[in-house]
C-alpha cells in the first residue's frame, strides 16, 4: 500500500502532477499501473476520440443510401447508416486478427479498427422521430441540430438536453419547456437569457435562481415573485414595468444582456454550481458523494478525474467521460454505460450488461472479457476480434500486457503507451477543432499544430447571403414569412474561432417559437451561438483559493453582505477548489457566507 503522494511529470505536458495514495488504491484495485498523463492532458486525450456536432453528408458503404455522417468522406474505415451497421447483413468477427508479437499492441488494435466498419450517427435510430441532424441522442421527435439529449420533443439548437418540450438554443436543461438561451436549467417553464436556475417560472436574464416565478435581471433569489433587478414590485407594477423593455427587439435583448453581465459581478457566486452533494470538489455536481475533481456529475459515488455523468447511477470509476448509468468500475473511458462494469481504456461501448473489456470500441450487444475488440456483440473471450476459449484468452491476454511492455508504442511525438494508457491521439480520425476537445479546450489552428493535433479548414461553403444581420428588422413583430427563404450572414462572418457556418437560415418551427414568444432573430449562426453559450460555462479546470467574503464585504468591496456571517467582522477562513480563475472579477463566496446572502 502507497500512503504518500507521488509527483509525477506528465508525459505530455511535461508538467508535474501529484498521485495521491487514494489514486493509488484505485489502480490497484482495478489492476492497472498508474497514469503518465496528467489529469487533464487525460481529458484531452480521450475528448479528441469524440466528435459531438460536426456532421457531414455521405453515403452508406453497404447500402449506398444518402446518410448524414460524423465522418468526412477520407476517414479509413467503412461507415454504414444506422440500420445497416445495427443488422446481420455483416459480422465484425469477419475482421478477427490473429495476434503478433513482432508488431506493437497498439498498431495492430489501429489496424483492426481502421478496417472495422462504423455507424454513421450515434443514435439509437428507431427512438428518433423526425430528427435526422441529430447525434449521440436517443428518443427525440421533431428536433433539429440537437446534440447529446434524450427523451425530447420539438426541440432545436441544444446540447445536453433532456426530458424537455417546446425549447431552443439551451445548453444543460432537464424537464424543461418553452425556454431559450439558458445554461443549466432544470424543471423551467418560460425561462429566457437565464442561467443555473431550477424550478422557475417566466424567468428572464436571470442567474441563480430558485422557485422563482415572474423575475427580470434577478440574481441570488430564492421563492420570489414580482421582482425586478432584485427589487420587490407588486403585481401589477411588475408588469406595467416589464412593458418598457421592448423585448421583442434585438437591440433592447442585447442591452439587457450586457446589463446582467455586469450585475453579475455584483453579487457572490457560490464557488460550485450543483445541488444535495457531500464530499465534492468540481462543478455542476447534483446528488452525489465522494465526487473528486469532477464536472458535470448527477447520482454518482466514489468518483475522480470524470465529466458529463448526468445518467445516474456511477460508482467507483476515475478518467470516465460521458454519460454512466449504472456503470462501476469504469476507469479512461468514454461514451459508455448503461449497466456495465469494470471497462477500461474503450470508448462507444453502448451495450447493457458488459463487463471486464479493455481497449473496445462500439461493444453492440451484451459482452464480456474482450481485449482490443471493435464492434462485437454478444461475444466473450475474444481478443482483435479473433474468438479464444476462455483459458487461451487469459494466457494470451496476459502475454499481451506484459508485450505492450517489451515492445511499448512509439507515437509521433515520442510519447510512449504501454498497457494502461488510452489510445494515442494520433490514432482519432477526427481533428482537433472537429471533436469534443475542441468545445471545452479551444485552441487556434498554429496551437493545435504545434501541439500535434490535425485540424480541419472549414470547407468554402459557397453561401450566397441574401439578408445581411444588420438588415434584419429589430422586431420580431416586423419579420415576415420571407424571412424562411433568406440567407442571413452570421455576424462573425466566419472570423470567430468557433466553427462558423457564416450563413444560416431560419427553420420555420424557429420562427414560429420567436413570434410566440416575442423574441428577436438570432444574428449569429447556430455553431457561434452554441460556443457563446460554452464561453458563460467555466472551464473543466480547478484553482484552490480562499473565500472572497472580507466579513460586512466582500473583498473587493463591490457587495455589502445583507446579513452577520458566521465569521462575525473577519475575514471568512474557508478555503475551497473552484473553477473561477483568481484572474476572474466575479466574487466567489463559499458555501456558507453564499447561503447568507441568498434569501
Ligand atoms: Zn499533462
Ligand atoms: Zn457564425
Ligand atoms: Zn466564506
Ligand atoms: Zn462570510
Amino acid at each position: 500500500m502507497i500512503t504518500e503522494n507521488q509527483v509525477k511529470i506528465c508525459q505530455n505536458c511535461k508538467q508535474q502532477f501529484t498521485i495521491e495514495p487514494e489514486d493509488f488504491d484505485f489502480y490497484e484495485k482495478v489492476e492497472v499501473p498508474a497514469p503518465s498523463w496528467c489529469p487533464e492532458c487525460r481529458i484531452k486525450r480521450r475528448m479528441i476520440f469524440m466528435n459531438q456536432r460536426v456532421l457531414y453528408k455521405g453515403t452508406c458503404d453497404l447500402c449506398q443510401k444518402e446518410i448524414i455522417s460524423l465522418f468526412d468522406s477520407n476517414t479509413p474505415f467503412p461507415v454504414y447508416c444506422n440500420a445497416c451497421w445495427w443488422s446481420d447483413k455483416w459480422d465484425p468477427i469477419d475482421y478477427g486478427q490473429e495476434y503478433d508479437f513482432s508488431q506493437s499492441f497498439f498498431e495492430q488494435f489501429q489496424e483492426l479498427y481502421s478496417k472495422v466498419p462504423w455507424p454513421a450517427l450515434q443514435t439509437i435510430e428507431p427512438s428518433l422521430v423526425n430528427s435526422e441532424y441529430c447525434n449521440i441522442c436517443s428518443y427525440l421527435k421533431n428536433c433539429y441540430l440537437l446534440f447529446n439529449s434524450d427523451y425530447s420533443e420539438d426541440c432545436v439548437y441544444g446540447t445536453y438536453v433532456e426530458r424537455s418540450k417546446q425549447c431552443l438554443d439551451n445548453a444543460m436543461i432537464d424537464l424543461c419547456e418553452l425556454c431559450y438561451e439558458g445554461t443549466n436549467i432544470q424543471k423551467c417553464f418560460k425561462t429566457m437569457f437565464s442561467s443555473n436556475c431550477w424550478e422557475c417560472v417566466d424567468v428572464y436574464f436571470s442567474r441563480n435562481l430558485r422557485g422563482c416565478q415572474n423575475c427580470f435581471g434577478c440574481i441570488n433569489l430564492r421563492n420570489k415573485k414580482y421582482f425586478i433587478f432584485n427589487k420587490s414590485y407588486t403585481k401589477d407594477k411588475y408588469f406595467k414595468e416589464l412593458e418598457k423593455f421592448k423585448l421583442g427587439s434585438y437591440e433592447t435583448v442585447e442591452q439587457l444582456r450586457k446589463k446582467l453581465q455586469e450585475l453579475n459581478l455584483t453579487y457572490p457566486k457560490k464557488y460550485m454550481e450543483g445541488l444535495q452533494s457531500k464530499n465534492v470538489s468540481g462543478d455542476y455536481i447534483f446528488f452525489s458523494k465522494n465526487i473528486f475533481q469532477s464536472f458535470e456529475i448527477g447520482g454518482a459515488e466514489d468518483c475522480k478525474f470524470c465529466q458529463f455523468l448526468f445518467i445516474s447511477p456511477t460508482k467507483d470509476s476515475y478518467d470516465f467521460t460521458m454519460w454512466g448509468g449504472n456503470a462501476t468500475q469504469m476507469y479512461e473511458c468514454m461514451g459508455c454505460g448503461g449497466g456495465q462494469n469494470n471497462i477500461r481504456f474503450s470508448y462507444e461501448c453502448w451495450s447493457d450488461d458488459t463487463m471486464n473489456l479493455e481497449y473496445c470500441m462500439l461493444s453492440k450487444k451484451s459482452c464480456s472479457d474482450l481485449f482490443g475488440c471493435v464492434a462485437l456483440g454478444k461475444k466473450s473471450h475474444c481478443i482483435l476480434n479473433k474468438q479464444y476459449d476462455e483459458d487461451s484468452f487469459k494466457k494470451l491476454r496476459t502475454k499481451i500486457i506484459q508485450h505492450t511492455r517489451e515492445m511499448p508504442y512509439k507515437d509521433k511525438r515520442g510519447r510512449t503507451y504501454t498497457y494502461g494508457e488510452f489510445l494515442s491521439p494520433d490514432f482519432s480520425v477526427f481533428a482537433y477543432n472537429e471533436s469534443f476537445v475542441y468545445e471545452h479546450f479551444p485552441l487556434t489552428k498554429k496551437q493545435a499544430l504545434e501541439q500535434g493535433y490535425s485540424w480541419k479548414d472549414l470547407k468554402e461553403r459557397g453561401y450566397e447571403v441574401t439578408a445581411e444581420p444588420q438588415d434584419l428588422p429589430d422586431h420580431i413583430k416586423d419579420v415576415q414569412d420571407d424571412i424562411l427563404k433568406k440567407v442571413i450572414g452570421c455576424q462573425h462572418q466566419g472570423k470567430c474561432n468557433e466553427q462558423c457556418t457564416t450563413a444560416f437560415k431560419i427553420i420555420p418551427q424557429e420562427l414560429q417559437f420567436y413570434k410566440k414568444m416575442n423574441l428577436p432573430l438570432p444574428r449569429f449562426c447556430p455553431n457561434c451561438r452554441h460556443y457563446q453559450r460554452l464561453k458563460q460555462r467555466n472551464p473543466l479546470k480547478l484553482w484552490h483559493r480562499e473565500c472572497q467574503c472580507a466579513g460586512g464585504k466582500s473583498d473587493n468591496k463591490v457587495y455589502k453582505n445583507a446579513i452577520k456571517h458566521f465569521h462575525g467582522s473577519n475575514h471568512c477562513p474557508n478555503e475551497f477548489e473552484t473553477t473561477y480563475s483568481p484572474k476572474r472579477k466575479e466574487i466567489v463566496y463559499c458555501e456558507k457566507c453564499y447561503q447568507q446572502e441568498v434569501v
